[in-house]
């Protein structure tokens, strides 16, 4: 057990020792997400292994799991949402590497270097609910007010893929 992981790191060097990382990272830590969610409040907990597949891909497997204090758009109270995600990412060094591995998905190494809260960021966001709710809300709104506030909150949150789209320019 890693307590302390590894923010950069070279993919291709960790695939080639078939490296083992598993370790936890505070949500405040992932600056993106933590705004999407409006919350700094939750850990993830990751478990991972960089190795080669049998067709000598490059790649990163294992699961990511977290605890995010979201905001319930119905009542506005903070609740705890559970993620369990399976993660595999090649690591490719051109669009034509990315087409090599398809289906699987990839992603292209630059300088053989990546960042690794980035890439458990990415998973995260891609899963966040677009719109949060407890699973049997109990309040019913009848409030205008209440209503228009919700609203904005909403309108505030920004879209994650649009997010996604902007780091990747
Ligand atoms: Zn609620």
């Amino acid at each position: 057990m890693t307590s302390r992981l590894p923010k950069s790191i070279d993919p291709f060097k960790f695939c080639k020792k078939k490296t083992a990382i598993s370790g936890q990272i505070d949500v405040r830590q992932l600056k993106r997400l933590s705004k999407i969610a409006s919350t700094e409040t939750g850990v993830v907990t990751i478990d991972l292994v960089f190795e080669k597949n049998s067709s000598r891909v490059n790649h990163v497997h294992g699961s990511i799991d977290a605890v995010i204090s979201l905001i319930c758009q119905n009542c506005l109270k903070e609740f705890d949402t559970e993620f369990h995600l399976e993660m595999a990412l090649a690591f490719v060094t051109s669009e034509s590497g990315m087409m090599k591995v398809e289906p699987m998905e990839s992603v292209i190494v630059e300088d053989s270097k990546v960042d690794l809260f980035h890439l458990i960021e990415d998973e995260l966001i891609l899963a966040l609910p677009i719109s949060a709710k407890h699973k049997d809300c109990k309040k019913i709104i009848h409030n205008s007010q209440l209503g228009e506030i919700i609203e904005e909150t909403i309108e505030k949150k920004e879209n994650p893929f649009e997010i996604l789209k902007q780091m990747k320019h």
